[in-house]
């Protein structure tokens, strides 16, 4: 699969941690990208050179992406709604370090669990909160996906983001197969 990493307010925020995500989604025969929502910036000294850098320059990402022929297949984002929509590029999210990541779990999960069991334990090593968020029916339960167990909100097909700020979570960045559902309703499917 191909995995979409947000420059600026994901790898930049941490580059220790999205470069250990990128290096075992390589060795797991994925392949990744990185994009910066900015007008042409340099790719970062860092990046493996397996992985291909790319800026937006505020617009759309997923528009902007396949426009190329690149169509990810996981999103990993500060600002999801930057994925589908066109952005104000100039402002660039504040990402703490630590921060609280969240995981959808069908499409994203599901598509490599040793990936994101490997990368929540580092990611929770170093400090960071890690939870699922999925859109399915909390009665639809899911096994806990990894040791030591994480936090599982099930949101029942409500958007992620609406239901989680309820409930006083307000991840910093979100990974997802469709980033289009973390800010709007979508009925029961995920
Ligand atoms: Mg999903």
């Amino acid at each position: 699969m191909l995995i979409s990493i947000d420059y600026d307010g994901v790898l930049a925020s941490d580059p220790e941690l999205w470069n250990r995500l990128i290096t075992l989604s390589l060795r797991r025969g994925h392949k990744t990208i990185v994009n910066s929502g900015r007008n042409e910036i340099s790719p970062p000294s860092k990046l493996p050179p397996e992985t291909a850098f790319i800026s937006t320059s505020g617009r759309a990402k997923s528009r902007h992406l396949e426009n190329r022929g690149i169509h990810p297949d996981i999103w990993i984002d500060a600002r999801p709604f930057s994925i589908h929509n066109d952005f104000d590029a100039c402002l660039i999210p504040d990402t703490p370090k630590p921060a609280q990541i969240a995981i959808d779990y069908d499409g994203t999960w599901t598509t490599d669990r040793e990936l994101w069991s490997s990368f929540t334990r580092y990611a929770i090593s170093r400090g960071n909160q890690v939870l699922i968020a999925t859109g399915r029916e909390k009665q639809d339960r899911i096994d806990p996906p990894v040791t030591p167990s994480i936090p599982i909100r099930y949101t029942s097909g409500m958007a992620k983001s609406d239901f989680l700020k309820n409930l006083g979570i307000h991840p910093d960045i979100w990974i997802d197969d469709k980033p289009a559902l973390i800010c709007r309703d979508f009925g029961l499917v995920f």
